[in-house]
């Protein structure tokens, strides 16, 4: 079977081709003990924050090790189960498998899947999974977003950034998304139904950003400049949702220099990692389920083929190559 491990680490900049390296190993040699599992995978999702966990830093999880699969959420099938665990051959799970075809998992660190009516199994990566989890309690608990207020939204044709510009709609906020092009903005106004969508990479941009009037709730998944910008835009009593930083994951940071707004307007700034509410993720998940059964959440996934493709597929995240949730389809055919 073939996985993928971290050959070395890419230090301040982009990944690159030698950042990873393929194995392949006899699948003869995985077997479950008690208590565990022996999972084939399916799907991988892709998210950015896996650049963070390639530096040999200080973050809320450990670092991945060189010589390591790279580590990655995904969906699988019990293929065989040891002695003890309470899963059978063809069980479909949930777990952090990292970039392989095939994993032996503790039992315990593995989910079993229950598909709600109205989702599909790859839902468990996109509004049933972390991506959902973020949009969720972002919005509510760090957001505070009430009806009636303007929500801005950047990173916002991407996995989490789909969904806030929804769930924003559906709790009566003016929305107004931030993605980097044309068709993204398209769909952003056509089919996910946001009041407005602005080209970031268009020179006018901050003017319209202008015209949209202040803001109250800034849900941002790309930082830097961007939100240099947006603190400036703020209403009194402003909340940010510090989500991400994606254009600042590939480099040393620059200075932000509007940041003293925050005081003027008595805004709050706060970041949050989505598993501090793991406790209450079956009330956003039963929610969301709701939403997926009436068919009045939009999900869009950007499927790449094969696992020898997860590397470069991994790049396009901060590229903007992907539309929606970005997955890795493990097996072919
Ligand atoms: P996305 O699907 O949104 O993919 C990333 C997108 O970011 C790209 O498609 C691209 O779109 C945009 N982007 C990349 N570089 C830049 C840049 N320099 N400036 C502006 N936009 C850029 O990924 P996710 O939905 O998985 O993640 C979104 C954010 O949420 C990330 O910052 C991630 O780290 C964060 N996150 C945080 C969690 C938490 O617990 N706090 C949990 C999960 C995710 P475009 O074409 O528009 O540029």
């Amino acid at each position: 079977y073939t996985r993928i491990v971290l050959q070395e680490r890419p230090g301040a900049g982009d990944i690159t081709p030698t950042t990873f390296r393929t194995e392949s190993l006899p699948l003869a040699g995985l077997a479950p003990n008690a208590g565990e599992l022996l999972v084939q995978v399916h799907w991988l999702s892709l998210d950015p924050a896996m650049r963070g966990w390639l530096n040999d830093a200080r973050s809320y999880v450990p670092p991945v090790q060189i010589g390591e699969v790279m580590r990655a959420a995904g969906l699988g099938t019990v293929v065989q189960a040891g002695e003890g665990a309470a899963f059978r051959a063809g069980d479909l799970v949930r777990g952090t498998f990292g970039w392989t075809e095939y994993a032996v998992m503790k039992a315990k660190a593995v989910e079993k899947i229950e598909l709600p009516k109205g989702a599909e199994l790859l839902d468990f990566l996109g509004p049933l999974g972390m991506s959902g989890m973020t949009a969720y309690f972002g919005l509510e608990d760090v957001g505070q977003l009430q009806p009636g207020e303007t929500l801005v939204v950047s990173g916002a044709a991407g996995s989490v950034g789909s969904l806030v510009c929804q769930m924003g709609k559906k709790r009566g906020a003016k929305v107004v998304a931030i993605a980097g092009s044309p068709e993204k903005c398209a769909w952003l106004e056509r089919e996910v139904g946001v009041d407005r969508a602005l080209n970031y990479k268009d020179p006018q941009w901050k003017e319209e950003m202008k015209k949209v009037g202040w803001v109250d709730v800034y849900f941002d998944n790309v930082g830097g400049e961007m939100l240099d910008f947006l603190l400036t835009r703020l209403n009194k009593g402003a909340r940010i949702a510090l989500c991400g930083a994606i254009s600042d994951y590939n480099r040393k940071p620059k200075g932000l220099t509007s940041y003293l707004a925050l005081i003027g307007q008595r805004a709050k700034l706060q970041g949050f990692i989505v598993f501090d509410y793991a406790d209450q993720f079956p009330k956003a998940m039963k929610e969301i389920a709701g939403w997926l059964a009436d068919g009045s959440l939009k999900r869009k996934f950007h499927i790449v083929e094969g696992l020898e493709n997860a590397p470069s597929a991994l790049t396009m995240l901060f590229t903007g190559g992907n539309t929606g949730k970005l997955v890795v389809k493990v097996d072919h055919g």
